[in-house]
């Protein structure tokens, strides 16, 4: 059930002087404290190792706010509510000082024993953390406990499931939030309500009618600063197992009996279930990998992934992956969903593409031509929208037909203001609604199908690799994968909203 919509909590964020706290965790709080969807009774309580004061922490998240909001509106009495603790998470004799903190702002702010604890750390210290505050009492006997882990869930199924039963020794799977900031976006909610809410496409959305949905999350930016992490994760980890299979599940699954939190995620978890395993050869028929050569990225000279800060000059760790991913259920059986993500791409863009199948017959065309098919396209980011392309007849003498687009984009309603992921997924888990966020089920069944492909390309060194320029949509071999089927990659810039 679904709680206040105006809820009163204690937030402790672990890792407050990191870069996803000041980037995205203050700007959200501060945004939902500005829309009224905080109580005024609540306390925020950042922990890291660093020594600082409460002021220059307060100063730190003011700085945040300035930076990625550019506002000071109601600041100063924002930022009252931020205190800080500095502590070493490993030490387990340091969460007492953390406790007496805790039960002192929770009876100043008479927040009821509601708390919330968001781990934006290194996830190695997920199981030491959530152990520690179920050992030293940090968890409230009166009110709700809710504890928040951020990206990534383990490096493999059994990697995460020791750190699930770590964690569960501690709180419950209710209690449990994982994030998939993915979840949190707009047009991937909108998912589930373009599906169940328009009686135009349910009717459609199976094997009798579409021929194969393309998703594609493709990102300008190379590694960055993160080349020691993504050395050990690579483009199926950081985004395949989590992100991709998260959307394919949303695309794929059942209407549930009803939209609460337990069926929609079990419906999820039927589609990750029926997910068809590959093993042997059958990976590098439908998976192909690819990292990225120097090139031009945005008019710019770029240097290859090899050559980045941190990663190994022989480095076999991909930054692109494109797959086909079958799905046995009488829904789906015979239709490909094409995922494909990477680095360093021509755009920045998340695009979901249903094609459907042709018509039986082509009335309009000569015999050696074919109508353009039917596209459904939902834009996730950063354009917000969907466009419907169908074929109407070309004005003039005779009957000819052209191919339009009938486009609706967020940001053409007036007024419209998307709030970032973040806040949304940080407002949900104050309310209780953990609709949003993976249960370990889905974690689980996501791993399980990604580690074979995962284990295949740890052991054979990908001797083509760089095998894209930068700039590029990718390897030539993410082309073959659906030549082979008889399919293109629908061009992403093509179906930008502007070219609608
Ligand atoms: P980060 O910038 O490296 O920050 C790490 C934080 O942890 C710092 O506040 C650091 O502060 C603290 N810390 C490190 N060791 C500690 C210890 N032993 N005890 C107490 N505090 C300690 O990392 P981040 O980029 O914010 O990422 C945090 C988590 O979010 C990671 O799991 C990451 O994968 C995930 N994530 C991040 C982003 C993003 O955009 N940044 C996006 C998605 C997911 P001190 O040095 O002062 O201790």
């Amino acid at each position: 059930m679904i709680e206040n919509q105006k809820p009163t909590a204690l937030i402790t964020i672990f890792g407050a002087t990191g870069d996803l706290a000041n980037r995205k965790l203050y700007p959200s709080l501060y945004h939902l404290y500005k829309k009224d969807k905080l109580d005024q009774k609540f306390a925020v309580i950042g922990v890291a190792r660093r020594e600082l004061m409460p002021d220059q922490f307060q100063e730190q998240v003011r700085q945040s706010i300035l930076e990625h909001v550019g506002t000071n509106e109601n600041l100063d009495e924002f930022v009252s509510h931020f205190y800080y603790h500095s502590l070493d998470v490993s030490n387990t004799e340091h969460y007492h000082d953390l406790k007496n903190l805790v039960d002192e702002l929770d009876a100043h702010y008479q927040l009821n024993g509601n708390r919330v604890f968001y781990l934006a750390m290194a996830p190695q210290f997920f199981g030491t953390i959530a152990e520690s505050l179920y050992k030293q009492q940090l968890k409230s006997d009166n009110g709700f406990n809710r504890l928040v882990i951020e990206k990534p869930f383990g490096h493999d199924y059994p990697s995460a499931k020791e750190l699930n039963d770590h964690i569960r020794l501690a709180f419950s799977e209710d209690e449990i939030y994982r994030i998939d900031h993915y979840l949190g976006k707009e047009m991937v909610q909108n998912i589930e309500v373009i599906r169940f809410a328009n009686a135009i496409f349910e009717p459609l959305w199976n094997n009798r009618f579409i021929s194969n949905i393309q998703v594609t999350s493709s990102e300008t930016l190379g590694v960055e600063d993160r080349g020691r992490y993504y050395e050990g994760s690579g483009a199926l980890r950081d985004m395949v197992q989590n992100h991709m299979l998260q959307m394919v599940a949303l695309l794929a699954m059942e209407p549930p009996i009803r939209l609460n939190t337990n069926e929609i995620r079990s419906e999820k978890v039927k589609v990750l279930r029926a997910l068809r395993p590959l093993e042997g050869d059958e990976i590098s028929n439908s998976f192909v990998r690819g990292q990225y050569n120097a090139g031009v990225s945005k008019g710019k000279q770029v240097k290859s992934y090899r050559e980045e800060e941190h990663v190994d000059s022989n480095s076999n760790t991909e930054t692109f992956v494109a797959g086909k991913i079958m799905i046995d259920n009488f829904r789906w059986a015979g239709v490909p969903i094409y995922i494909r993500t990477g680095k360093r791409l021509t755009e920045k863009s998340t695009k979901i593409v249903v094609q459907f199948k042709d018509i039986p017959m082509n009335l309009y065309m000569k015999t050696e031509e074919t109508l353009n098919p039917n596209l459904l396209v939902i834009h996730i980011q950063p354009d917000e929208g969907i466009t419907l392309h169908l074929n109407v007849k070309k004005s003039g003498q005779f009957v000819e037909t052209t191919p339009v687009k009938l486009n609706f984009s967020n940001k053409s309603v007036d007024g419209m203001n998307t709030p970032e992921a973040y806040e949304k997924l940080l407002y949900d888990c104050l309310r209780g609604d953990a609709t949003n966020f993976a249960h370990w089920d889905e974690v689980a069944l996501s791993w399980t199908y990604v580690d074979p492909i995962a284990k295949a390309w740890e052991q054979t060194k990908e001797s083509s690799f760089p095998n894209y320029s930068s700039g590029s949509m990718g390897p030539d071999e993410a082309d073959k994968l659906l030549e082979k089927d008889g399919f293109h990659w629908w061009p992403v810039t093509d179906l930008d909203v502007e070219n609608c």
